[in-house]
C-alpha cells in the first residue's frame, strides 16, 4: 500500500485524524523555513517535469529526496510502478513528508520506534505508546500524560504486530528516550 492511500485508509478510520496532515504540514513547515533560510528557490514539482515522465524519472527523484531527507532508498525501490503515478503534483516538501511517514510507518510494522518519535501518550486502545513530539502537543493531558482514543500504533495492535510500551513514570509521566 502506498503512503497516499495507507493516509487516506487512515484518515477515515482513526480517531485522531487530523494527526498525520499535522505532522506533515510541519514537516513541510520546517522543511520550507530550512529552504527560506538557506536561499534555495522554491521547489520543483513533478507536474513541472513532461507529461510522460516514466516512473523511471519519478522514481529517481524520489531516490534523490530520499537520499537528502537520510531516509532509507529501500522503501523507494519497493514502491509499485502504478503507485508511483499517486505522487505526481505534489512538491518536494510534500514529497519527503510522504518519505518520512513511509519509513514510520514500516518502523512501527517491524515493532520498532520511529527515531523522531521521543514523546509518550496514553492510548485507549494501546496503552502507554510512544509518539512524535507534534502529536503529544495537541493531546488533552490527564494526569500528567497526553491522552487518546487512538494513535499511530492502533494499526499495528489490530494487525496483530507489536507495540512497544513507552516507559512512563507515574510520578512525573516523563517520556523516556527511545534511542540513545
Ligand atoms: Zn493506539
Amino acid at each position: 500500500m502506498n503512503a497516499l492511500a495507507e493516509l487516506r485508509k487512515r484518515a477515515s478510520t482513526a480517531a485522531i485524524p487530523a494527526i498525520p496532515a499535522i505532522r506533515a504540514g510541519q514537516r513541510i513547515a520546517e522543511s520550507r523555513e530550512s529552504q527560506e533560510s538557506q536561499g534555495v528557490k522554491a521547489e520543483t514539482r513533478f507536474s513541472d517535469l513532461p507529461p510522460a515522465a516514466p516512473t523511471d524519472t519519478l522514481r529517481a527523484h524520489l531516490l534523490a529526496l530520499a537520499a537528502a531527507a537520510q531516509v532509507d532508498p529501500h522503501h523507494v525501490h519497493r514502491m509499485l510502478d502504478p503507485d508511483l503515478a499517486d505522487y505526481a503534483g505534489l512538491s518536494d516538501e510534500q514529497l519527503t513528508a510522504c518519505l518520512h511517514m513511509i519509513a514510520d510507518t514500516a518502523d512501527r510494522n517491524a515493532g520498532r520506534v520511529p527515531a523522531g518519535d521521543t514523546a509518550a501518550m496514553h492510548c485507549t486502545h494501546c496503552g502507554p505508546v510512544y509518539i512524535h513530539p507534534d502529536i503529544a502537543a495537541v493531546l488533552p493531558v490527564v494526569d500528567g500524560l497526553p491522552r487518546g482514543l487512538g494513535c499511530p500504533w492502533c494499526f499495528v495492535r489490530k494487525a496483530g504486530g507489536t507495540v512497544p510500551s513507552a516507559l512512563v513514570s507515574r510520578a512525573s509521566a516523563q517520556p523516556e528516550p527511545t534511542k540513545s
